[in-house]
Formats: C-alpha cells, sequence, structure tokens
C-alpha cells in the first residue's frame, strides 16, 4: 500500500489512514484521520465556546435593556404605589401576607399584575424560590 506523509503529525502512514478527497492529487487528505478527529474536536469546542459566548452577550444586553425599561418606567411613574384590593390581601403597612408561608414580607418581594398592577401574584418570591 502506499504511504502517504501527514501534513500535521509528519508521520508516513499508509494510504487508507486518510481520508478520501477527491479534489487532491493523491486522492486523499493531506493529514491523516487521526489529525482530522483532532481538528474535527478543536473545531467543536472552539464554535462551542463561540455559541456560549453568544448566548452571554445576548443575556447581557438583554439584562440591560430590560434594567433601562425598569429604571424608566419608574422615573414615569414616581408614585407608584401598587392599587391592589385591602380586601383581597393582609396588609400590614408595606408589607403583604403571602398566602403560602403566612409570612408578611415587604411588596417588592411580590409580583404584581393586572391593570394598574392591581393583583399581587401569589406566592411571594422567596416562596417560588423554593418551588
Ligand atoms: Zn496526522
Ligand atoms: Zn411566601
Amino acid at each position: 500500500m502506499k504511504h502517504l506523509t501527514c501534513t500535521k503529525c509528519n508521520l508516513d502512514l499508509p494510504e487508507d489512514q486518510f481520508h478520501r478527497d477527491s479534489s487532491k492529487e493523491s486522492g486523499r487528505k493531506s493529514y491523516c484521520k487521526e489529525c482530522a478527529r483532532e481538528y474535527n474536536r478543536q473545531w467543536r469546542e472552539h464554535n462551542k465556546e463561540k455559541h456560549k459566548a453568544m448566548i452571554n452577550h445576548w443575556r447581557e444586553t438583554h439584562r440591560e435593556e430590560y434594567r433601562e425599561q425598569q429604571r424608566k418606567w419608574r422615573e414615569d411613574n414616581p408614585d407608584y404605589v401598587p392599587e391592589t384590593d385591602e380586601n383581597l390581601y393582609d396588609w400590614d403597612g408595606d408589607n403583604v401576607r403571602c398566602r403560602s408561608c403566612g409570612e408578611y414580607r415587604h411588596k417588592s418581594l411580590f409580583y404584581f399584575y393586572g391593570p394598574n398592577k392591581r393583583y399581587i401574584q401569589m406566592p411571594c418570591k422567596i416562596c417560588r424560590k423554593g418551588e
């Protein structure tokens, strides 16, 4: 069998250790199967990192956007007090009683929703985290 020299590892290997490549004069790749495998592995690793970086970047920019929206909204609503129905929730000053843990927690520990953020989503954020 014909031997070829791999351009990557410089080993003199039998022809069948090289992938076929009809575009090459020799009819084989210039590097051996082992080097091709390594090359592919590195390529995947590299692209995995690139992909991860892209996702992280997207999250970062999205988070900024989100933060900015929140900031603007607070600016436009400086006196914002959630218009929740007194009868729907147990209030103690700025604290609301969580229906799950029974604790009075500051309103910032709840999500508000509905028209004029009228409703409080139960349970509190702390209970949600524990889910
Ligand atoms: Zn090689
Ligand atoms: Zn709770």
